[in-house]
């Protein structure tokens, strides 16, 4: 598929909503895929892109936002408190927030800077042990948390279980973004972005449905 094919996908998604195309951001996932796909991407004029890992990130995006002025990335997976210095160099957005030990990190760093990348709080809505994100019991407190660190909270993420109907977890996000005054919803990948986009969706993060299955 191509990078029109998920923009018209979205546009009618959208349409299906009765929401505005320019409601959703496309977040392009570049992580794990051979140079040459990401830079057709960026050759089309797409400029928001999404990796899961610092580390992967600080070895190719300086030299491509240097190639390409106006790139805006976005880190999708776990942050170390001690990777956290690297990604506010670098990601204009983290969307892993997840704990309160990260929120002082950050916020030591944002002091220091000057400036945050826009945060989205991570939250473990199917509660499954082994992932990343807060418990949804827990989202609250670490909402107010980021809020009164005074860091820019944009909303709320989500990777609903692999093997469920994702909607019930959209909708259980919606909900608690719409209780605490959000707006942002990062949620929806390359299977289920137009359940997301139905359920809400400002921001879905489309990887093998925009380059190809990872690692080819
Ligand atoms: C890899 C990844 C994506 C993109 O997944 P696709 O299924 O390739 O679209 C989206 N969000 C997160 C957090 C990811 O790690």
């Amino acid at each position: 598929m191509t990078l029109a094919t998920i923009r018209d996908r979205i546009a009618a998604a959208c349409t299906r909503a009765g929401r505005p195309p320019e409601s959703v951001t496309l977040i392009a996932v570049s992580k794990e895929q051979p140079h040459d796909r990401v830079a057709a991407v960026l050759d089309t004029g797409h400029r928001i892109f999404g990796e899961n890992r610092v580390q992967e990130a600080q070895g190719k995006w300086p030299d491509w936002k240097a190639r390409y002025p106006g790139v805006q990335l976005h880190l999708l997976g776990p942050l170390q408190t001690n990777k956290a210095r690297a990604a506010f160099g670098l990601f204009d957005a983290i969307h892993s927030v997840d704990r309160p030990k990260l929120v002082t990190t950050l916020a030591r760093l944002a002091d220091e800077a000057g400036r945050c990348p826009a945060l989205f709080v991570q939250v473990n809505t199917g509660a499954e042990p082994q992932k990343a994100g807060i418990m949804p019991d827990d989202a609250e407190a670490l909402v107010a948390a980021v809020r009164s660190a005074g860091l820019p909270l944009a909303g709320l993420m989500c990777i609903p279980p692999f093997d469920e109907d994702p909607a019930p977890h959209f909708r259980l996000l919606a909900e608690l973004a719409a209780r605490n005054g959000l707006s942002g919803l990062s949620m929806g990948m390359s299977d289920d972005f137009e359940t997301a986009i139905a359920c809400g969706a400002t921001h879905v993060r489309v990887g093998s449905a925009i380059f190809g299955a990872r690692g080819g």
